[in-house]
């Protein structure tokens, strides 16, 4: 049977990030990315609809090991996946990727010190067979939602309607909205994307939305991007940008908290300056929640509103009654005709690819598990996973886990460890939900994802400068909590590292 070192789950854009990490720092290690789909880029690769682009800003978003090139702050979506095909295929990463593999089972022997894994292979006529093999550290990037579908609510009489419904998930790539009258249902950020991209050449665009989300237009180029690349020498260019970047985002979310209110005058401060005088902010771009209690949605240069503006773009905020044969009847009684409906109604969150996890053959229920620097389940050996910020470009908390998880592989490797686990021994931890937001799509999974605690290192920073320090900076064997372990050493034993040594 095959073994490997490292598999690494998804060659998306953490995955690729982590076969870097793991083929630059780890050279002695063997490693295989396991992909499910046939291509390379995850979430680039999938979401197809018109307009996709960032809402986070490219120099946090791309690689540190990387630095992105282009001027503009927010990349569309075939930049940002031709970005990613390129990490891959400059340094031979494109080799070690197994497309139409999907992981759907691991099981950690703590007797052979290594994972027992299962892995589904699609051939090109669509026949799965199963393939076994087994690893010594699993890394798991397989993103936080179901590829497969997304979240679509139970919406009255949808067969009804005679138009086109579309999910942006499943994008057709021959679907003709020229000219269309068009309803798109939500008001996150892949609606606020989708509707003023289709408003450039179709009849009329509704954005129906049931409440607000807060909203803020950010230039297209930022002239601080221009200076620091002008006074700084190109080798550091790129990151005195990403940590620019990265401090303004988290002064922003900190402000927030803090400051809920003046931060919401300051929101509606930019809308007003954005819409025509008399426009009923309070209906359409008042939330109810304060900001950052859902991730807060960006639009470069005013797109939206330029839209608005301009009478291509309506926004109602209202709920659906029932679908029609001719579009949707609202509960304020009003009726909305359409030829296409798009369902921005979100994703269907899933923890770590739907792999069934189990510890000598105990079955892992990730909800009951702590997560370890949000990124290890206390329990579960030689298991990471790399998530990133909910606030702030999500590459900034999966590059450090790379760089960590290689840290933790070199460790091991030198002193001889086999097994990593994070113990928890501190029954006082309090515990809360791992993704801090309220919006729909996280609370109504909550409960099939790892929970995080009231103290370091169980609690989720959410704070780039904070992890930076923790995880790239501290010790690895020095918390009280990373227990490593070897054969003839007891089963899962504590032993430091003068131990090992
Ligand atoms: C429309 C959209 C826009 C976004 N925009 C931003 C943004 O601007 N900024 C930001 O920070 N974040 C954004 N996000 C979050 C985004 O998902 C991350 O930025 C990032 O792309 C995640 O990369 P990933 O590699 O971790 O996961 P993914 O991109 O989801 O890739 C996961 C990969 O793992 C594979 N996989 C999953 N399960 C298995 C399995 N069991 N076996 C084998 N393979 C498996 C999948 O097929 C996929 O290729 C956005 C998300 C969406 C949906």
């Amino acid at each position: 049977m095959e073994h490997l070192d490292v598999l690494i789950v998804g060659a998306g854009l953490s995955g690729i990030g982590a076969a870097h990490h793991i083929q630059t720092d780890c050279p002695w290690a063997t490693y295989a990315v396991f992909e499910a789909r046939d291509a390379i880029g995850g979430t680039w690769d999938l979401f197809r609809y018109p307009g996709i682009r960032s809402d986070s800003d490219m120099f946090t978003f791309s690689y540190p090991f990387r630095p992105w090139q282009g001027d503009r702050s927010i990349g569309d979506g075939a930049a940002i996946l031709q970005y990613i095909r390129d990490t891959a295929t400059e340094s031979g990463i494109d080799r070690h990727i197994r497309f139409g593999h999907r992981i759907v089972a691991a099981d950690w022997s703590t007797a052979d010190g290594w994972w027992r894994i299962t892995a589904q292979r699609t051939d090109g006529t669509g026949r799965v067979e199963d393939v076994e093999l087994t690893c010594s550290f699993l890394f798991s990037c397989s993103g936080y939602y179901r590829y497969d579908r997304g979240h679509l609510p139970d919406f009255p009489g949808m067969d009804d309607f005679a138009g086109t419904l579309v999910h942006p998930q499943e994008w057709p790539e021959d679907l003709d909205h020229d000219g269309a009258r068009i309803v798109v249902i939500g008001s996150g950020a892949t609606a606020i994307t989708l509707v003023p991209s289709l408003a450039r050449s179709a009849q009329h665009v509704t954005m129906l939305q049931r409440s607000p989300t807060y909203i803020a237009s950010l230039p297209g180029i930022n002239p601080l991007t221009r200076l620091i690349r002008k006074v700084v020498p190109a080798r550091w260019a790129g990151t005195v940008l990403r940590w620019t970047n990265a401090l303004a985002t988290q002064a922003s979310f900190r402000l927030s908290r803090r400051r809920p209110a003046l931060v919401k005058r300051v929101l509606r401060k930019g809308i007003e300056r954005e819409l025509p005088p008399g426009y009923d902010i309070d209906t359409h771009f008042s939330p109810r929640y304060d900001p950052w209690d859902q991730r807060l949605c960006v639009v470069p240069d005013g797109d939206l509103f330029r839209a608005i503006r301009a009478g291509t773009v309506e926004v109602v905020t209202d709920h659906v009654e029932t679908f029609t044969p001719t579009g949707l009847r609202l509960r304020s009684g009003r009726e909305l005709d359409a030829d296409i409906i798009v369902t921005a109604t979100g994703l269907e969150l899933l923890f770590l690819g739907g792999i069934e996890l189990s510890v000598d053959g105990v079955a892992v229920d990730p909800g009951e598990h702590l997560a370890y620097k949000g990124m290890m389940l206390d329990g579960v050996p030689n298991l990471a996973m790399a998530v990133g910020y909910t606030n702030a470009s999500w590459t900034l908390k999966s590059d450090l886990t790379c760089d960590y998880v290689a840290r933790l592989l070199n460790h091991m490797h030198r002193t001889g460890a086999v097994q990593c686990v994070a113990e928890n021994r501190d029954p006082s931890i309090e515990r809360s939900p791992l993704l801090g937001l309220t919006s729909g799509y996280v609370t109504r999974a909550q409960d099939q994802f790892p929970q995080q605690g009231s103290r370091f290192p169980w609690q989720m920073h959410q704070s780039y400068l904070a992890d930076y320090r923790v995880m790239k900076r501290s010790g690895l064997a020095d918390d009280g909590v990373l227990a490593f372990s070897r054969p003839g050493a007891g089963s899962v034993s504590t032993i430091t590292e003068e131990q090992m040594a």
